[in-house]
Parts: C-alpha cells; sequence; structure tokens
C-alpha cells in the first residue's frame, strides 16, 4: 500500500514517506480557529478534511499525534474584548467552549493536544524564537519597538506560495507603520504594546508587546512536536503569509526542514464566494441545526468532495446529503436483516459465478483515499457497491455470509466516515420554546394561534404531528 498526497510545496502528488518511521506517531500540526466569534462551517470544512486525514492514516495501520493550536490573542480577539468591556481570557473563554462544541456534533476526532498561544509556556517559547532569529540576523526591532523578521535574509521565503518578493504589495492590513520596516513584506514576530491592547501584554527583551500570530504557530508546533513535522494543514487562505512565515521563523530558528507535506484545502463558497466572517455570507453549526438538519448530515456535505476542490454550500446539497445518508442507512438495515437469515433455509443455492463481483467487498474505497484522499471517489464506490448488493438482494443473489462481510467492510470505513445514524435529536431551543406554546394555546382551545405558530415552527424547518401522547417534532427536508 502506498500513499500519495498533494504538497503544496512542490506543487505535486508525491509518496507519502513519514520521517524515519522509529521516531514514533505521524505528527501533524493544524492550524486551529481564531476564538474571535463563533467558528463557521467554512472552517470546519478545513476541520473535516483534517479529520479525514487523520482517520485515514488510523486506517492504514499509522499513529498518529496532532495537535491544533488556539488562537486566543491577535488583533481581532483583543477588539472584541475591548468592545465586549471583559478581560481577554474572558471573551476567548465562550468561543473555545462553542468551538469543542460544534467539533463534537460535526465528530471531529479531538487533536492530542490542543494549546492555546496565551499559555506562558508557549509565549516563553515564542521569545526565545525571537531572540535567536534576531541573533542571527533574521530579525530585528524596527523604530516603533515591533520586531520584524526580515524576509530577504531567508533565501527560501516566497516558495511554498511561489511567490516574487519584487511582487510583494502592501495588503493594508498591517497595523503599524509600514515605513518602519526594510521591507513591505516584513512580518511582525512581537507587536510592540499601544492603548489599544488595553491589559493584554507581556514582557520582553524588546518591552511589553504581544506575539503575532505566526510566531505563535511555529512556537507551538516546534514545542510539541519536534524539529520537524510530517503533515502540516490548513485552508488555501493559509499558505500566504501564514504558512510561509512559520517556514521562515522555523526553519530561522532550527536550520531544519519544518515540514514534509503541506497540504491545503479549498475553500467553502457561497455563490461562488469564500464563505468568510469579513462578507458577512456565512452559517455557524447551529444555523444549520435550527434547519432541522443534523450534525451527520452537515458532516456528510461537508466530507463528500475532495478536499482541493471548491465545494459550494447549498441548501440543496443539505439535501442531497440527508438522501445519501438514507441509502445508507436502509441499505445497512437490510443487510442487518439479510445477515441473520439462515443460510440453510434457501430454496435454491446462490449461483456465485452470476453474482461474484458482489460476494466480496474489495479495496477500493481505501486505495482511493490513499490516492490524496479521493473521498468522492471513494464514496462513488460505496454507492455503486449499495446499488448491486441492492440488486442481489432483489434478486435473492447475496446471502447471510456476503451480507455479513459486507456489514464488517462498512464498520471498517465508517472509522473514516463516521456516518452512524443520530441516536439522538437535537431540538433548537426556539422550536422548542414555539411548540410549547402551541401546546398552550391548544389546551385554550386558540386553533387560530396554534396553526400560526405551526406555521412558524415549519418555516424553521420542523414538522409537529398531533398524537395521544402530545404533539412529535421531526425534521423536514429542509427549507428552500
Ligand atoms: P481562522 O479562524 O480564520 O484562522 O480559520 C481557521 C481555518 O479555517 C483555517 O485553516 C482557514 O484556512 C480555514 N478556512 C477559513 N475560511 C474557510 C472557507 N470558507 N472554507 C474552507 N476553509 C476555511
Ligand atoms: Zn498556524
Amino acid at each position: 500500500m502506498t500513499m500519495r498526497f498533494f504538497n503544496t510545496y512542490s506543487r505535486k502528488l508525491e509518496e507519502f514517506e513519514p520521517r524515519d518511521p522509529t521516531a514514533g506517531p505521524i505528527s501533524i500540526y493544524t492550524c486551529g480557529p481564531t476564538v474571535y466569534s463563533r467558528a463557521h462551517i467554512g472552517n470546519f470544512r478545513a476541520y473535516i478534511f483534517e479529520d479525514l486525514l487523520q482517520r485515514h492514516l488510523e486506517l492504514r495501520g499509522y499513529k498518529v499525534h496532532r495537535v491544533m493550536n488556539i488562537t486566543d490573542v491577535d488583533d481581532k480577539t483583543i477588539r472584541g474584548a475591548r468592545e465586549a468591556k471583559v478581560p481577554l481570557a474572558k471573551f476567548t473563554e465562550q468561543f473555545k467552549k462553542a468551538f469543542f462544541e460544534d467539533a463534537e456534533t460535526l465528530r471531529i476526532k479531538r487533536a492530542d493536544e490542543s494549546p492555546a498561544a496565551t499559555d506562558q509556556r508557549y509565549v516563553d517559547r515564542m521569545i526565545d524564537m525571537i531572540g535567536e532569529l534576531i541573533a542571527r540576523g533574521l530579525a530585528y526591532q524596527a523604530d516603533d519597538k515591533s520586531v520584524y523578521f526580515r524576509i530577504n535574509k531567508f533565501p527560501n521565503y516566497g516558495k511554498l506560495a511561489h511567490f516574487d518578493l519584487t511582487q510583494l504589495q502592501s495588503t493594508g492590513r498591517v497595523k503599524h507603520d509600514e515605513y518602519d520596516k526594510e521591507h513591505i513584506g516584513d512580518f511582525a514576530l512581537w507587536k510592540a504594546w499601544d492603548e489599544e491592547d488595553g491589559d493584554v501584554k507581556w514582557d520582553s527583551p524588546w518591552g511589553p508587546g504581544r506575539p503575532g500570530w505566526h510566531i505563535e504557530c511555529s512556537a507551538m508546533a516546534t514545542a510539541l512536536l519536534g524539529d520537524q513535522i510530517d503533515i502540516h494543514c490548513g485552508g488555501v487562505d493559509n499558505i500566504f503569509p501564514h504558512h510561509e512565515a512559520e517556514i521562515a521563523q522555523s526553519e530561522g530558528v532550527t536550520g531544519k526542514k519544518f515540514v514534509r507535506y503541506w497540504l491545503h484545502c479549498a475553500h467553502l463558497l457561497v455563490d461562488g464566494q469564500k464563505m468568510a466572517k469579513s462578507l458577512g455570507n456565512f452559517y455557524t453549526v447551529p444555523d444549520i441545526l435550527a434547519k432541522g438538519y443534523t450534525g451527520r448530515e452537515l458532516r456528510y456535505a461537508l466530507l463528500r468532495v475532495h478536499y482541493r476542490v471548491p465545494l459550494n454550500f447549498t441548501w440543496e446539497g443539505m439535501k442531497e446529503a440527508r438522501e445519501s445518508l438514507g441509502r445508507i442507512d436502509e441499505w445497512l438495515a437490510r443487510l442487518q436483516e439479510k445477515s441473520q437469515e439462515a443460510t440453510a433455509e434457501r430454496s435454491t443455492p446462490i449461483n456465485r459465478e452470476q453474482a461474484s463481483n458482489v460476494q466480496h467487498p474489495t479495496q477500493k474505497f481505501e486505495e482511493a483515499l490513499d490516492d490524496d484522499l479521493n473521498i468522492s471517489a471513494a464514496l462513488g464506490f460505496l454507492f455503486e457497491s449499495i446499488r448491486e448488493t441492492n440488486r442481489a438482494m432483489d434478486e435473492d443473489k447475496l446471502d447471510a455470509a456476503p451480507a455479513k462481510a459486507w456489514l464488517d467492510w462498512w464498520k471498517r470505513i465508517n472509522t473514516v466516515l463516521d456516518l452512524e445514524p443520530e441516536t439522538k435529536i437535537v431540538v433548537p431551543e426556539e422550536v422548542t420554546r414555539l411548540a410549547e406554546e402551541r401546546e398552550k394555546v391548544r389546551r385554550e382551545r386558540n386553533w387560530k394561534r396554534s396553526d400560526e405558530l405551526r406555521d412558524q415552527v415549519f418555516a424553521l424547518g420542523w414538522d409537529i404531528r398531533d398524537t395521544k401522547e402530545g404533539q412529535k417534532l421531526t425534521p423536514r427536508a429542509g427549507p428552500g
């Protein structure tokens, strides 16, 4: 079995060879959320792709050690805390909690470690790394007291993004005065404190301030995974400047190649545009649940397209996800029933010749994933198998033993997919509140109001049925 991945660094499909196999598990670093607001489902497309990567490596017998950081200090978190008039840690805490809740709803495996950038251990390491970079002539303190990385002194700068340094323009996002820097592309390693930062500051040899976003990841990644990491992931928007900067800082300090394989997922789009906080075109996980969809359905909708292909989010796509899962559920129920039949009961023996292609699951699903995590092909094979085995069962050409083999096969591939049916339906608070009010007005025999409330519940994606035991809420196939 060989596995290959598209490495952003070389822009080529490369055979996956972990660093020295005696060095321990495969190390993966994934850039985590910036906790200034609730993550949107575009962010979760990236985390689901990383989850798929980890689970497939594990299916293939590798042990994985994955780190996903939490960015809990940067311009946006500081601004948010200031506006909410609460301390930074209190402000970010709610979004950290929400992030883990949403990740659980989407069945994303927890990383082995989720270090926070504000942890003093890592701040100390960031300061050490910056000191080292200055000592090597790779960084300098400017007149504004901030410390910058000197990109001209790092010959490989631009290799990941395939960028020509002379083309670098100001993005207008640099907070500090551009004229303090030697080169427009020099990025901040340490941002000198200013009034807007309030009480968010750490002492350093360069005066009070706070770390830049990029050095946070370099420090946490190398602290927890060592000088060289097998795989580093993120969304394509992380390639430049974030990951380019991570390479420059880490290699600038260690002198060793930082990452063996860089994997980046394409964006989740809405009407052809990146789903982004700044564009206001985003949905959160609770937004999707409020429409009556489950975490499992959203997981499937975000998982089903190859990670390097942009994926357009639509409600139609959510409906398709529900239908596809329905087909899987029906198929499993049928196989279950078939697997319990006593083979001896059959009157005519199976013509094995005729039915051979459905008698034994093959390796095709896993092989598709070996090929740069081609989930679209893997799912294509799953549904082809569903069609063929269903047909064989219709024609009574599949008996208990192969049915059991297909169930075992499903169990194995489901360690990657994690699409077991939802055991409990979570009804959103707003729907529960409306339903309770409806129960009350019905007791008062206010049928008009009762109907209005039913329509409101319907608009939120839920059906109400009146039964002897009271109202029953069920999610509909989704709006629009
Ligand atoms: P952020 O919290 O902005 O740092 O983003 C967290 C992760 O989500 C990063 O890996 C981003 O590349 C990724 N990301 C952000 N927006 C999208 C999107 N629309 N589709 C896919 N990934 C995204
Ligand atoms: Zn990062």
